[in-house]
C-alpha cells in the first residue's frame, strides 16, 4: 500500500505521462517543458535505466550513407528519402545547439563508406552516384557531403577495400553522456522521472487517461505520450512496428589505430567507429533478419562470429586485440522507415519506430511532439 505522502508527491495526477525514457521520451519532455513550463510531466520507464536502444547504440551522429540513401530512395521515393535525411541532419544540429560537444563527446570528425569487390554493382559508376546524391542533398545541407576518398585506403590499412567515400558532415557522440545530460536537464526543468515501473495497460476514462502499472499503483494523466519504440506493439498491438535486435562488439585498445571516424558498409547494415583507441563494430543483422526480430537482448554466435570475421579480414587485419565486450539493443522498425508520430486516439499520442537513426531523429521529433500536444 502506498502512503498519502507517496500518493500526493510521486503518483499525483499529471498533465502528461510519457512512457519510455529513451531519447524520444526525453527530447519530447524537454520541448514540452520549453513550450509550457507549467506542465506537470512524469516519464516512466520499466528499466532501472532506459533499456531499449538509446544507451545500447553505436553513437553515430549521421544522416545516412550513400548506399543507404540510395536504397531508401528505391524503397520510398526521392521525396521521402530527402525528407528523412533532412530530419536527421536537423536533429544533429539541434543536439549541437542544446549541449556543448565536450559534455557529450560529440565530434563531427567525418565518416566514410567502404566498398569491397562484392559491391561491384554500384562501384562501376560510383562517381556518378556521388554527383547525383550530392546534387539532391545540397539544397538541404548547404554542402555537397560525399566525395571519393580512395587515397585513404592504404593509410587506414583496411583489407579487401577498393573504394572509400568520405562524408564531412557526420561524426559521433557518447550516447550514455547524451542521455545523462538530457535526464539531468529535464529534471532541472521539473520533469519527474520514475524508473522500474512498467505500464501494462492504458484506458481513457472520462477526461483522463488511466495507466495500470506492474506495481500496486496506478497513474493518471490528461494526455499520454508513448515513446517505447521497438516495444510499441506490446501497448498498441496493431501498430506497424517490430523489434529488431542490433548487436555490437567492442575491442580492447589498439596500438596506433590508423583511422578515426564513423564507417558504414552495405547500406549501413555494418557500421564501426573508433572509441578512443578501441573499435566499436555492430550490425550484420541482414544475415539473420527474422531471428533478429526479437525482444531478447542476448548476443548470438551467428552475428558475433560474422562481426569478428569482418573485423579481422577487413577492418583491423594486422592488429593485436581482444574483444572487451559485447551487447545488443532493440530497435523499432516497420514496413516504412519514417517514424510514427501521431495522435492514435483523443489525448493519446505516440512517437515510435525510430529505426537505426534515433539519436539524430529524436530532437526534431520531440519538438514536433511538443507542438502537437500543446
Ligand atoms: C545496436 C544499435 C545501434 C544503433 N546505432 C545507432 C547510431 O549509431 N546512431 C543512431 O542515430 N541510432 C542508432 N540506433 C538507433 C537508436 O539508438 C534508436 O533509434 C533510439 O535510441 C530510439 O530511442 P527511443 O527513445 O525511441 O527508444 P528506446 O531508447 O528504445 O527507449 C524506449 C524505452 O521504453 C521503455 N519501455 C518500453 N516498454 C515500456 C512499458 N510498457 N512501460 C515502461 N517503459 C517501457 C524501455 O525500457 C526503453 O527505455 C541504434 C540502435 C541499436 C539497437
Amino acid at each position: 500500500m502506498i502512503s498519502v505522502w507517496e500518493k500526493e508527491t510521486f503518483y499525483s495526477p499529471q498533465d502528461i505521462v510519457i512512457i519510455g525514457s529513451g531519447f524520444a521520451g526525453l527530447w519530447s519532455a524537454f520541448y514540452l517543458k520549453k513550450r509550457s513550463p507549467r506542465l506537470k510531466i512524469t516519464i516512466v520507464d520499466r528499466g532501472i535505466i532506459p533499456t531499449g536502444a538509446s544507451t545500447k547504440n553505436a553513437g553515430f551522429a549521421c544522416f545516412g550513407s550513400l548506399t543507404e540513401l540510395l536504397a531508401d530512395e528505391q524503397r520510398a521515393g526521392t521525396e521521402k528519402m530527402l525528407e528523412l535525411a533532412a530530419m536527421r541532419y536537423k536533429g544533429l544540429e539541434m543536439i549541437r545547439s542544446c549541449f556543448p560537444s565536450k559534455e557529450i563527446d560529440m565530434d563531427m570528425c567525418g565518416g566514410y563508406e567502404l566498398f569491397t569487390p562484392k559491391e561491384n554493382n554500384i562501384t562501376s559508376d560510383l562517381e556518378q552516384q556521388i554527383d547525383y546524391l550530392n546534387e539532391l542533398l545540397q539544397p538541404i545541407l548547404k554542402k555537397k557531403p560525399f566525395k571519393l576518398a580512395d587515397k585513404k585506403i592504404d593509410s587506414f590499412r583496411f583489407k579487401k577495400v577498393i573504394h572509400l567515400i568520405r562524408n564531412d558532415l557526420e561524426g559521433y557522440l557518447h550516447s550514455g553522456k547524451l542521455l545523462n545530460v538530457l535526464l539531468h536537464q529535464v529534471r532541472l526543468m521539473g520533469v519527474q522521472v520514475l524508473n522500474n515501473i512498467e505500464i501494462k495497460k492504458f484506458e481513457k476514462i472520462n477526461d483522463r487517461v488511466q495507466l495500470e502499472t506492474n506495481h500496486a499503483i496506478n497513474l493518471s494523466a490528461g494526455q499520454l505520450l508513448i515513446c517505447v519504440n521497438g516495444f510499441a506493439r506490446q501497448l498498441i498491438p496493431d501498430l506497424d512496428v517490430e523489434p529488431a535486435r542490433g548487436q555490437i562488439l567492442l575491442t580492447s585498445p589498439i596500438k596506433n589505430l590508423p583511422w578515426k571516424g564513423t564507417f558504414h558498409y552495405q547500406q549501413g547494415y555494418y557500421y564501426f567507429r573508433n572509441l578512443g583507441n578501441r573499435v566499436l563494430l555492430g550490425g550484420a543483422r541482414n544475415l539473420a533478419l527474422s531471428e533478429e526480430k526479437t525482444y531478447s537482448l542476448e548476443t548470438t554466435p551467428v552475428i558475433q562470429n560474422e562481426l569478428e570475421r569482418f573485423l579481422k579480414q577487413v577492418v583491423i587485419p594486422d592488429q593485436e586485440y581482444s574483444i572487451e565486450s559485447r551487447w545488443s539493443g532493440t530497435m523499432g522498425i516497420g514496413t516504412e522507415k519514417m517514424p510514427i508520430l501521431k495522435e492514435i486516439s483523443p489525448d493519446i499520442f505516440c512517437c515510435v519506430r525510430m529505426s537505426g537513426m534515433g539519436v539524430a531523429l529524436a530532437p526534431l521529433l520531440g519538438e514536433r511532439v511538443a507542438k502537437m500536444m500543446t
